[in-house]
Parts: structure tokens; sequence; C-alpha cells
């Protein structure tokens, strides 16, 4: 049987009289890719809210590698190996690329932004250099930040997620507003990621065609609980699934 990495039990997560969340449980086992769709509003970055501590879920609880995370502070949650990226790419315009793969390993608190390429070790910087080689923007290593395309600010959130070896990399619409020959790359990246390093992806994301090409399991959200589950030939044909998206936006 494989491993669960990330496990989620009957979480449920209101924002007044809303149910963002309904009851809902799913699991990713160890080396897993998961994709993760739903209508626009059904919940899919609530649940990345609340697994990353953003968000206080009303009930239910979160398990990553048999450790219950529910409710502990986000670089808490970071810390025990479960890393980000936003559905707002969030890039420091006035830092490099390497600073700003740099500073995504520290804390809020105690990154000085200027500071940030002289209290990184040698081994930390080795790694951001790897990462950013690997993901194929090294040559941008230099540039700030704000010079980059969005596309390769998408990149460069991608590198970011991988620096701490994470347990499980969640990843909120990956490719979404960038052009077909860079969704190809990242797609490309993150299949790469998951064969050699094993990585664990539970991925957020809009296009289709791209999703059920990488995925290896997914769970369909609609209305704050899980309409559908399983491999992407199942999904495709889920009566369901068809009947949410006809019905959504
Ligand atoms: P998705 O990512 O699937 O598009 P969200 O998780 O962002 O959906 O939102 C799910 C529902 O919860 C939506 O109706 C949204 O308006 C609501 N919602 C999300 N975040 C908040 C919040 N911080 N406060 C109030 N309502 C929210
Ligand atoms: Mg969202």
């Amino acid at each position: 049987m494989s491993k669960k990495c990330l496990e989620v039990e009957s979480l449920t997560k209101r924002f007044g009289g809303l149910t963002a969340l309904d009851e809902i449980s799913l699991h990713i086992n160890e080396a897993e890719i998961i994709g993760l769709i739903g209508p626009n509003g059904s919940g899919k970055t609530t649940l990345f809210n609340c697994v990353t501590g953003f968000l206080k879920p009303d009930n239910g609880r979160i398990f990553l590698r048999e450790v219950n995370i529910t409710g502990r502070e986000p670089h808490k949650i970071i810390q025990e190996g479960v890393s980000r990226t936003f559905q707002i790419t969030r890039v420091f315009p006035e830092l490099t690329v390497m600073e700003n793969i740099l500073i995504s390993i520290r804390h809020k608190e105690e990154s000085r932004i200027r500071s940030i390429y002289k209290k990184s070790n040698r081994d930390e910087i080795k790694k951001a250099s790897e990462l950013l080689e690997f993901i194929g923007i090294a040559e941008l290593s230099d540039q700030p930040g704000g010079e980059l395309s969005y596309g390769q600010q998408k990149l460069l959130q991608l590198a970011s997620s991988l620096m701490q070896d994470p347990s499980v990399v969640l990843l909120d619409e990956p490719t979404a507003g960038v052009n077909p020959t860079l969704i190809n790359k990242i797609m490309d990246r993150i299949r790469e990621a998951n064969e050699e390093f094993g990585t664990t992806f539970l991925i957020i994301e809009h296009n289709m065609d791209v999703i059920m090409g990488i995925s290896h399991r997914m769970y369909v959200l609609a209305t704050g609980k899980i309409i559908a589950e399983g491999n992407p030939e199942k999904v495709r044909s889920d009566p369901e699934v068809f009947e949410a998206y006809l019905g959504g936006d």
C-alpha cells in the first residue's frame, strides 16, 4: 500500500453563513501528483489556506505524514514540509531572481531584504542555483524580479517552492495567464521534480487538458463538497463533473 503524505479529514470552513468547505476528506500518497479542480468559488483556495495554516478550519483535521498539523501557524507548517505558491503571483520586484528564491526560505520576521544574500549560507546559495538551473531560468539570476515576464515569475515561484525539499507542494493555478509554450515547460518541470526527486504535488488548475495530462489522480470540488475522485479518465467521463461545470460559471 502507498504511504499517505497528506490527509484531510472531514474539514469544514465557514465564512459567516457560507460553508466554503463542507466536511472534505481526501488524501495524497507519497510521490503522487493530485489535480484539484472545480468551478470558481468551489473552495479550492480555501482548502489550500486551511492546509497551510492561513485559515483556521471550523472542524476537521489535517495530517502531514501522520502528524496532526491542524491549526498550526503558517511558518510552522512550512517548516514541517508543506510548500505552496499563490494564485496571485508574488515576486519582490526590486530583489534579484537569486534573492527572491533565497528569501522564500526565510520567515518574514527574520528577513532583512537588503542583506538576504549575505545571510544565506553556501549550501542555500548552491541549492538555489541548482533549482534555477533545473527550472531553466539560471541566466536570469541577477535580474530584478520585476523585470521577469509573468510566466518567468511563475517559474521562479515553482523553483522557490522546491527550495526546502518539501514533503508536499501545493500549486494554486501554476499556469494561469501563461502562454502555451511556457505552460508545457512548467508542466514538464513538475513532472520531472516528481519523477527525479519524488516530490508530491497537489495542483489547482483550470486548464483541463493540462491538469488531466499530469495528474495521477484527481479530486473535484463543487460548492465545498467533493463530488468526484479518481484517475483523469474516470473524472472526465463523470456526469456529475460535467453537470458541475455546466451549471457553474
Ligand atoms: P476557488 O479557489 O475554488 O475559486 P475559494 O476557496 O477562493 O474558491 O472560495 C470559496 C468560497 O468562499 C467563495 O464563495 C468565496 O467567495 C468564499 N471566500 C473565500 N475566502 C473568503 C474569505 N476570506 N472571506 C469570506 N469569504 C471567502
Ligand atoms: Mg482559487
